[in-house]
Order: C-alpha cells, then sequence, then structure tokens
C-alpha cells in the first residue's frame, strides 16, 4: 500500500524547497517492464511524486504541429522523490510518518503521531 497518494498535502524534508508544503499531483510508480530487475538507479522514475509549486523547472518547447498547445519557454515542477517530502496529517496539521492498520480486512493509513486515520 503506498503511503502518499494523489492529493495528499505533503511537506519537502530535503533540498532546495526544504519546508515548502504543497498537494501531491502525480504519483509515478515508474513501472517499466523493460528495465524489471535492474537497479534503481537505472529506473530513475520510480517512487516519485509531483508537488504542486516544488522544484519549478522552466523548458524550451519547440513548437510541433498543432497538437502542442503549449510552445515557448514553459514552466512545470519535475518529480522529486517520495522519501524527500513527509505526508502532512490531515487532523493534527504536523509532518508524520505514515502506519497501516487493517480493520476488518480493510487497510488504513494512520497518523504516528496522534493516530488519527487519514482516508
Ligand atoms: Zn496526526
Amino acid at each position: 500500500m503506498q503511503k502518499i497518494k494523489k492529493g495528499d498535502t505533503v511537506q519537502v524534508i530535503a533540498g532546495n524547497d526544504l519546508g515548502v508544503r504543497g498537494e501531491v499531483l502525480d504519483v509515478r510508480k515508474g513501472y517499466d517492464p523493460s528495465r524489471r530487475g535492474q537497479p534503481a538507479r537505472r529506473n530513475p522514475n520510480k517512487d516519485r511524486v509531483v508537488v504542486a509549486g516544488v522544484r519549478m523547472v522552466k523548458k524550451h518547447q519547440r513548437p510541433v504541429s498543432q497538437t502542442r498547445t503549449q510552445t515557448g519557454i514553459i514552466e512545470f515542477e519535475a518529480p522529486i522523490h517520495v522519501s524527500n517530502v513527509m505526508l502532512v496529517c490531515p487532523s493534527c496539521g504536523e509532518p508524520t510518518r505514515v502506519g497501516i492498520q487493517i480493520e476488518d480486512g480493510v487497510k488504513h493509513r494512520v497518523c504516528k503521531q496522534c493516530g488519527a486515520t487519514i482516508e
């Protein structure tokens, strides 16, 4: 079960955007069958999250036919590794580690600090 999901609020705990909070826009599991069994360094998109407003990068996008809507210099969030973020608990508002509890056969995420269930 994944500890960080799309729509969660997370806080960055390392790097240039240290301390910044933002919503998770995307979770990249980076599953690539052709790279199965290879070391993590060969699978650079594994276990990454895209967080709103964190690691903004600029890219020069060349116009190709009419399919590309954004061209010129575009700015967007690049993915960062899940180990560099912590989930912000919705009930206590603190960055926290996530535990998994099983209730009636259904897994729930719980806050390690206040014990609240995170939907
Ligand atoms: Zn909590």
